[in-house]
């Protein structure tokens, strides 16, 4: 009979070493140079804590209290610890204004202008031709006023803050009458009822959902109405039976009556996108000269900027809003204002707007360079996830996103990553490797396949992309 085999060495909770022994070791002395010792140590003691109870439970090998295998778990933990959470991902997903990674990317010359806003102090409320204190909206006014014809301008946090403010301001203990049509709710809570009610101003609803005709405005105006509103539908489309009053027509109701009209244009855009073959997209500029007295948009949707809310109007509204003690609160830092001047700077030259503006560049990109771009990139992308997947060139649609223009699709090309047919590997797990790269990358899964749409990767930006699938590779092999 073989003699028995010797018993796998139990730790007990006596074994544990102390942690300033542990702390004395070499392997510790470049953790803690690294990381600093508050970190170390706290890691530390958390790691020991944990075999401890492992200990007690009789479950701990004898192994795993040697000082190079605590120092890798510690040196594991720290690294994971020390991983910003906020992360560049290619976004591989189609939709160029993607709420949720973080809408428009800035063009070059803005980050610039955000970095040395950072890393200096700034004018932001000094006026340095009178040497006295100025104000921050100065330092984009003349530009929003210049790019669309508005006498005047303000900015603020974003498009839902800029809808709050006018509200307030112009409305507040008094009535608004919107069309039901226009009773919008944007992702993530903004309902217009419910801003309405935080403004304290009383909605009064016109219309029908389909349909309203300038004679419901006329019959919903009274002595306590402050303001008509006019919403621009844009996450979504009523089709059909519809109508809706221009902006034209309820402005000149509006000017009748004594009364302004403000217009949210949601996305809004600076120029007219048809001249890039894109979808119409009401302009600023066009709702300005229709008679609106106070526009607001989102500067990180179509316009292709920073996070903010800009108001274009008539001066005495304006004032109204800047003097307004939610302005204060809503107000914009010097990182904003420096990157949205410089993105406006660039409409300055629309005819060079496509190849500097990030946004536009990307929603313009040529099929045949993505479909070209796709060809390209299958045998790298086939290797990394071969034999469990299989990859092929197709043509799918990229959408603008950030409910700009929802109906209309932009002819598209991608990889199209199915499970192989002997080897099934299901795509989830592909899903979740894509995120766990050094560089994730989030596409979208569509008809049992996932698609990676290649519109938002520039052809200089390729190699990023290459390298994160050979990353793709090395983690599906190691996993096989
Ligand atoms: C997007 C949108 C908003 C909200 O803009 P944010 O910049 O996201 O706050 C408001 N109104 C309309 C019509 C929109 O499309």
């Amino acid at each position: 009979m073989d003699a028995p085999l010797p018993e796998p060495a139990q730790a007990t909770p006596a074994d544990i070493p102390s942690v300033d022994r542990l702390l004395g070791l070499p392997a510790f002395a470049s953790l803690r140079e690294q990381h600093g010792r508050t970190q170390v140590l706290t890691a530390l003691r958390a790691h020991l804590e944990a075999l401890r109870a492992r200990a007690r439970d009789g479950e701990l090998d004898r192994g795993a209290l040697d000082a190079e295998v605590i120092a890798a778990a510690i040196a594991q933990r720290l690294a994971e610890a020390s991983r910003p959470r906020l992360t560049s991902v290619l976004n591989l997903t189609g939709t160029v204004l993607h709420t949720n990674l973080g809408r428009a990317v800035l063009p070059e010359t803005a980050v610039d202008a955000l970095v040395a806003a950072a890393r200096a102090p700034v004018n932001l409320e000094f006026d340095l031709a009178a040497g006295r204190r100025g104000d921050r909206d100065a330092i984009v006014e003349g530009l929003l006023t210049e790019l669309t014809g508005a006498e005047a301008a303000t900015v603020v946090n974003n498009n839902a803050a800029a809808v709050l403010l006018i509200l307030a301001a112009v409305a507040s203990r008094r009535e608004v009458v919107l069309s039901r049509g226009e009773l919008i709710e944007i992702g993530g809570s903004f309902r217009m009822p419910d801003i309405m009610r935080q403004a304290n101003a009383k909605l009064v609803e016109v219309g029908t959902t389909n349909r309203t005709h300038v004679s419901d405005y006329v019959d919903a105006i009274g002595p306590r109405t402050a303001l008509l509103l006019k919403v621009h539908t844009s996450n979504y489309a009523i089709t059909g039976f519809t109508a809706s009053v221009p902006v034209a027509t309820l402005a000149s109701l509006a000017h009748e009556r004594g009364l302004p009209l403000a217009a949210d244009l949601g996305s809004g855009s600076l120029v007219d996108l048809t001249e890039w073959g894109l979808p119409k997209e009401p302009t600023v500029r066009e709702t300005v000269a229709a008679g609106a007295d106070l526009v607001c948009f989102s500067g990180d949707k179509l316009l292709g900027g920073p996070q903010a809310g800009l108001i274009v109007g008539r001066t005495e509204l304006i004032r109204k809003l800047k003097r307004h003690p939610l302005k204060r609160a809503l107000r914009v830092d010097k990182l904003t204002l420096a990157a949205l001047e410089a993105v406006l700077r660039l409409y300055r030259s629309p005819e060079r707007l496509a190849e500097r503006l990030t946004t536009l560049r990307w929603l313009t990109r040529p099929e045949s360079a993505i479909r070209a771009q796709a060809l390209r990139l299958r045998p790298i992308v086939q290797r990394a996830v071969e034999p469990a997947y299989e990859v092929t060139v197709g043509a799918m649609t990229s959408q603008i996103g950030s409910g700009a223009l929802p109906v209309d699709e932009l002819p598209s090309h991608g990889l199209i990553v199915t499970p192989a047919a002997r080897r099934r590997g299901g795509l989830d797990r592909l899903e979740a490797a894509l995120r766990a790269l050094p560089r994730p990358i989030v596409g979208r899964v569509e008809g049992g396949a996932l698609k990676l749409d290649l519109r938002c990767v520039d052809e200089s930006d390729e190699d990023e992309l290459v390298a994160a699938f050979h990353a793709l590779g090395a983690a599906l092999g190691s996993a096989r």
